[in-house]
């Protein structure tokens, strides 16, 4: 049987589809299947237990961490955020993306009474660039379709997974690449020329 499941590699980290290579019936249950998997992306092995169709167990799980750059609250939500995205729950996912982004947003002391107010203050305060505006933007509007069930569009899979990689990047960008330059700047003493 050639069974496909997707979810979020914990070789690769990313998300992705896992292809079965083999699988063993359990001899006291007949509707629970052990089975290796495959990544097509990295193609390494996975572990999977199925039962009545669904997975419920995996080897070796995915372990997320946070950078030590980003504060604990907002680092909580990401990897809420992850771990949504990893339980198959994209609208979940995509709605604590847009926690997080706010969370950062109001750690950089943004003002304004709504995320659009927000990523516009901390645009205007030059503390993120227009990329990084923009993407804030998108997570922003995602997250919205994930909470929501009175707006148009639905979350998909690729879609939670887009505002991930969105949200992840604003992090990169606001706590751990200015962390990196003092790491560095500690590090090296600069030749006056
Ligand atoms: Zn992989």
């Amino acid at each position: 049987m050639a069974w496909e499941w997707e979810f979020t590699c914990p070789h690769c980290g990313v998300y992705v589809q896992v292809a079965n290579t083999s699988q063993y019936v359990d001899e006291h249950n007949n509707a629970i299947y052990y089975s290796l998997g495959r990544c097509q992306r990295c193609k390494e092995i996975i572990y999977l237990k199925i039962a009545s169709g669904n997975l419920v167990d995996q080897y070796p799980t995915l372990v997320r961490k946070a950078d030590q750059s980003i504060p604990d609250k907002v680092a909580t939500d990401f990897l809420e955020a992850c771990r949504c995205l990893d339980a198959h729950a994209p609208r979940a996912c995509a709605a604590m993306c847009r926690r997080t982004v706010q969370s950062a947003g109001v750690d950089k002391g943004a003002e304004g009474e709504t995320l659009y107010k927000q990523i516009e203050y901390l645009a205007k305060q030059g503390l993120i660039t227009p990329p990084l505006q923009e993407w804030a933007h998108e997570v922003r509007v995602l997250g919205k379709s994930g909470a929501h069930a009175d707006v148009p569009d639905d979350v998909t899979p690729e879609d939670a997974t887009d505002a991930l990689n969105f949200t992840e990047e604003l992090l990169r960008h606001v706590y751990l690449m200015p962390a990196e330059m003092l790491r560095r700047r500690s590090r090296t003493t600069e030749p006056e020329i």
